[in-house]
Order: C-alpha cells, then structure tokens, then sequence
C-alpha cells in the first residue's frame, strides 16, 4: 500500500508491506509549486538509508514523479504489480464521507465541494489523489477522512447551539479532526491494556504541533475537541484553540482588523507562539527552566486547557479506563505529561514520576502500577491506519 497526504506545496508518502506491517520506504517532497525550482525530496528506504535531492517540482505530477523514481531506486517502483491500492488522506469528509471511499470522478467532485469547509487541505488532497490516478490509472485510489472517526459524536456534541436554520445552511457544525491518530491511538491503548476496543472507555490527547483531544466509549468517538475546523479545543502551536467567539467581533470592530487578519491571527499567530514566541514545546521547556516568564505562562495556558479537557471528558465518559498521551509532545514531553496530570489522584489519575521520564520507542504504561486509570503513552501512526483501511477495502489481491 502507497499511502499519500498531499498538502498545498508537499507530499508526504510511504510504502507498507501489509503483510506484516513493515514500512518499505517513506519521505517527503516538499517546496512542490514554488518559483526558483528548488523542490526537494527527501526519500528513507526501508533499511534506514536517507537520500536527498533536489529539483524543479513545478507542480504535484512532478513531485509524485520523482517519488516514483526514489521507490523505483529501492526496487519498489510505482509500477510494481504487488502494489494493491493508494490510500490518500483527505482532510475534510463533512457528513457526507464517514468511512474510507474508493475514489470515483463522483467523489471527487464531492470532496471539491467540500471545499470552503477546508479551503487549504481539501483542494490539495484532490490535486494528490487525481496525480496518482493520472500515474496508475488501473490502481484503486482510496480516500480515508480525518473526519470520519468522529462522524459517531451524538448530537449534543456534534451541535453549536446557534440558530438550527441557519447551521444546517451553512453545514456548520462540530466535525472534529485527527481521526485516523485517535482511531489508531485508542485501539492501540486497548491492545496495550490486553483488552478489546469494545470493552473500554478511553481519553485520547494528540499534542502536537496541531492538538485534539477525543473521547472514545467502547470503539466509538463521543466528543472531540476540534469543532468545524481545527481551530477549536486545545491550545496548539500556532493556533489559539477555544475563545468567546465575540473576540472576532471586537478585533474586527475595535481593532479594525479584515476577516483574513484574524483568520491568520488565530491560526498562525497564536497558541504557543503567540505566547511566547516558540512553538516547539523542547524549547517552551528550556526556557521555563531558565526563568522565562512568558515561557512559563505559555506553558501554564498550554496545561490548564489540558486538564479542564481531562476533566471534561472524564465526565463525558462516566468511567475512564485509559489516558492516553499521543503525537510529538504527548509522545516525547514528560513534563508536560507530569504537569497535565498532577493533582488528578480524585479523578484515579497519577503518573509514576520515573516511568513518566523514561524514554521508550513503543507504547507504554506511565502510571504506577495497579492505578485506577492507567495513564499511557502510544506513539501514533496515521499513515499505517490509513493503509489498514484502505487495505480492508480494497482486499488484498494485488493488481
Ligand atoms: P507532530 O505534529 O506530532 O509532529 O509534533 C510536533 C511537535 O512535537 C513539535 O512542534 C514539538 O513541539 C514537539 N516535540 C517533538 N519532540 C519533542 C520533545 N522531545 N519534547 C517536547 N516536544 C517535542
């Protein structure tokens, strides 16, 4: 399985043996589109070896182009007949998309007109499926939809409580997003606390440079952090996450800033490094450590938004059998894990302070043995949820 996310100026790929789930070959071709000709791609085979070039990538049949090559150098060329199918991420499925979908021209137009839902992802996920369909006419395509996993929110979670004429108008409503992180996330946990997904209830935080937050009863998303867009919920890297939505209203009306301007305010200019400048939490962390008083606060915010979520959808769940920790700072920042968690004993939740700080690849337990509510942490893989379903679609005769 070929498993592409395209972005605007980027493809992100790898290559899976669903045999045993072994990844092949993976990377990333980037600067797709820019004036200069400088594309890159950065290509790792399956034995670790990293090879990097750069050449013109005028647009995204240029960039899949020389994927192909990079996995034709590996032996595993685009045109390999083990090759079963291509599983593309596609950001935004709305209501009408709630399982993975093999790619028709119908569909196609279905996720265009999706569109103003996800202006930036949406069109580029389509430039990327209709590239690897130009490549490997023959191939089925497969789209998977970071909305799905949470198509199962009930409508007390999924409904703003705004006019109902109108949000149905305009389809705004809570579609939440990551779902194929907290899809593979919350199974995973399952599987490290020796039962199955059906049997329990579990908290999910994705923190990373995007953050969300999911609850998970018995298999099935009832709550999600993010809402109609992935603005909502957590404070992220640079994005405010959850305000009085009057604030818009005051910066455009008071501060006489455009629509556009605050769009980019709140998605690009604010969480973490519109606190303090730095949107890597290492970096947040060492300056903590040196007295950094904005770092400090950064932090602070970062944290409290953590736990009220924690305790919010503990509520949401009624008995909480797994916290689970995910993505580039829930995977690698203990102190954020320490602090989210401290003072939570009332709620059965306690992280053992050595395992919290011990380092190690696969998932883990981080809380003392016997805790009420085991506390993990599951490295996520998205890119291997999105081929295991993609691949339970299309079956597994090659093509
Ligand atoms: P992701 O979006 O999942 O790739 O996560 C990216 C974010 O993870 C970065 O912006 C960093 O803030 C964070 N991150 C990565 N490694 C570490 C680490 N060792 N400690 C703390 N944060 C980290």
């Amino acid at each position: 399985m070929l498993v592409l996310n395209s972005g605007s100026s980027s493809v992100k790929y790898q290559l899976l043996d669903m045999a045993d789930g072994r990844r092949l070959a993976g990377g990333l071709a980037e600067r797709i589109g820019e004036s200069g000709g400088g594309g890159r791609i950065v290509h790792t085979s399956g034995d670790g070896g990293r090879r990097e070039r750069t050449l013109p990538f005028p647009d995204h049949a240029a960039a899949l182009g020389a994927v192909g090559e990079e996995l034709r150098a590996d032996g595993l060329g685009l045109d390999s007949p083990g090759l079963a199918a291509v599983g593309h991420r596609v950001v935004h499925g709305g209501t009408r998309f709630t399982e993975p979908t093999l790619v028709t021209d119908e569909v196609l137009e279905e996720v265009r007109a999706l569109t103003p839902l996800a202006p930036l992802h949406n069109p580029a996920n389509v430039t990327g499926i209709e590239t690897a369909r130009a490549l490997r006419p023959d191939l089925p395509q497969v789209a998977v939809f970071d909305t799905a996993f949470h198509a199962t929110l009930p409508e007390a979670a999924a409904r703003y409580a705004v006019d109902r004429a109108v949000a149905d108008r305009f389809s705004v409503r809570r579609y939440g997003f990551h779902g194929t992180s907290h899809q593979y996330v919350s199974r995973a946990a399952a599987g490290l606390l020796g039962r199955e997904p059906s049997e329990v209830n579990v908290i999910v935080l994705h923190l990373g440079n995007g953050a969300s937050a999911s609850a998970v009863a018995g298999g099935v998303c009832v709550e999600t952090s993010m809402g109609m867009t992935p603005l909502e919920g957590l404070v992220m890297g640079t994005r405010s996450g959850d305000l009085d939505p009057a604030v818009v209203f005051h910066l455009s009306r008071v501060g006489g800033l455009t629509m556009d301007e605050v769009d980019d305010l709140l998605n690009r200019r604010s969480g973490l490094v519109g606190l303090c400048g730095d949107n890597d939490m290492r970096e947040i962390v060492r300056r903590r450590e040196e007295g950094d008083r904005e770092a400090a606060v950064a932090f602070d915010v970062y944290v409290h938004r953590l736990r009220k979520y924690i305790g919010a959808y503990t509520a949401v769940l009624g008995r909480v059998d797994a916290l689970v920790f995910t993505a580039g700072v829930g995977e690698n920042s203990a102190p954020v894990r320490a602090a989210a968690t401290a003072g939570l004993e009332g709620l059965g939740i306690t992280v053992d302070p050595e395992l919290n700080a011990g380092r190690g690849g696969g998932a883990r337990l981080v809380s003392p043995p016997g805790a009420r509510v085991p506390v993990a942490v599951v490295p996520t893989d998205e890119e291997f949820e999105i081929a295991r379903q993609a691949f339970a679609l299309v079956g597994r005769s090659p093509r």
